[in-house]
């Protein structure tokens, strides 16, 4: 018999048709004999419309009430879903967090799971009950509401399975798994059967946006195997998991893709200390955040050229602080360019196999794709490149490194 924690997010449980497909897979599972946990998101578009009311009163409410505000979406589908489990004859009972007791700190929107009674659970599923959990909040010391932030949901199952020492946790949702890309850029993008969190959680930071990336930290520290499944279809999804040494792993797991880059470079900044300093201290302390960072080697053997990219949204602010960092420094000039991406490699693989680089930038290369930017760590290889070669650049990738077939590249 298994301990199993299943997530249900928004769009699962989107109608009461939803909800009650949903009820009749719980139940062939729990006919199965496995113990079943279920934690659930708000209906979807509930949680959004919510936010929307409290924003005809008050641009800015009470934090506290906010967290009242939006965890009712949660609480409403727990116990739609037990209804409708109770109708086609199974055991179940529903919990707000606060009941289970998930214990938060007190940072409203943005609460951290500090621990988890998980007692009551325990002696409902013994008792051959099905818990429904609502998602996505907890509470504090003080009994008050709290939430976890937007997806929170995520995190809320990987927490309970975690505590129940769960065999699996499985994330159903309205994708089929984790894909070696977006299929939306290319359509011969492939399910992965396996990926493990690491590659994940540069996945997941590089846009593919299929899971809370807390929920991914979370079970990576507590060792929850997580699997990412559709709702709607059949199939195995995509586990994510532990490196195992003894798979011959492929050398890249996937492509991921980040459309929001923007580039900064000053030009002929004196090459002296303290310089990198001059440059980013104040993108910094308007609290924006730089992604890559490239300089080069003197070539006059005094002035030096200082390249970094931020988020798109910041671009604006950037380039306004980099106009006086540039007077002052007496540098020769800023340019700017928004209209670049950022395409990265990500595998685990790459430890263990040379010259990926070089690979990449050939079959780059072969397309005439310029490439403005590299930065490389343990298990990924990112390049900079002009927006209007985003799509023939991940193709380009894709086949490059087999990822469409089953084999190893
Ligand atoms: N209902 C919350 C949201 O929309 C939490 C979740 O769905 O995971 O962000
Ligand atoms: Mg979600």
């Amino acid at each position: 018999m298994a301990l199993i924690v299943q997530k249900y997010g928004g769009t699962s449980v989107g109608t009461i048709e939803r909800i009650q497909a949903v009820a009749g897979k719980i139940k062939t599972k729990a006919e199965r004999g496995d113990q079943i946990v279920v934690v659930v998101s708000a209906m979807s578009g509930e949680t959004n419309r919510l936010i929307g009311l409290a924003d005809e009163i008050e641009e800015a409410p009470s934090p506290r009430e906010m967290d009242v505000l939006v965890s009712t979406g949660e609480q409403v589908t727990i116990a739609l879903l037990c209804m409708a489990l109770h109708k086609v004859g199974c055991q179940a009972r529903s919990y707000t967090g606060g009941q289970v007791q998930i214990l938060t700190d007190k940072a409203h929107s943005k609460a951290r799971i500090k621990d988890i009674n998980g007692a009551r659970v325990k002696a409902d599923l013994d008792s051959g009950h099905v818990v429904v959990i609502a998602g996505f909040q907890g509470v504090d010391d003080h009994g008050n509401i709290t939430t976890l932030g937007r997806g929170g949901s995520d995190t809320t199952a990987v927490a309970m399975a975690a505590a129940l020492k769960a065999d699996e946790c499985q994330i159903y949702t309205d994708v089929d798994g984790v894909y070696t890309t977006d299929p939306r850029i290319e359509p011969k993008a492939r399910r992965l059967d396996r990926i493990t969190f690491e590659e994940m959680l540069e996945m997941a930071s590089l846009g593919s946006k299929v899971l809370q990336i807390r929920a991914v930290e979370f079970a990576g520290k507590y060792n929850v195997p997580l699997r990412v499944l559709s709702s709607f279809e059949e199939g195995e999804g995509t586990l994510i998991t532990f490196e195992e040494d003894n798979v011959e792993a492929a050398k890249i797991s996937g492509i991921a893709f980040n459309r929001d880059e923007a580039k900064l470079t000053v030009l002929g900044v004196p090459d002296q200390p303290g310089v990198a300093h001059k440059i980013l201290g104040p993108i910094s302390d308007a609290n924006i955040e730089v992604d890559m960072i490239v300089q080069n080697i003197a070539a006059d053997e005094a002035t030096t050229d200082f390249t970094f990219t931020v988020h798109q949204n910041d671009f604006t602010q950037a380039k306004e602080i980099l106009q006086g960092v540039a007077e002052s420094l007496k540098a020769q000039d800023v340019l700017n360019d928004d209209s670049v991406v950022k395409i990265s490699l990500v595998g685990v693989g790459m430890r263990s196999h040379a010259g990926i680089a070089s690979e990449m930038f050939e079959a780059l290369a072969k397309e005439g794709i310029n490439i403005r930017m590299i930065s490389t760590s343990e298990i990924k290889i990112s390049v900079v490149i002009d927006e209007k070669y985003l799509e023939l650049g991940v193709r380009t990738l894709h086949e490059a490194f087999g990822l469409e077939s089953e084999g190893v590249a």
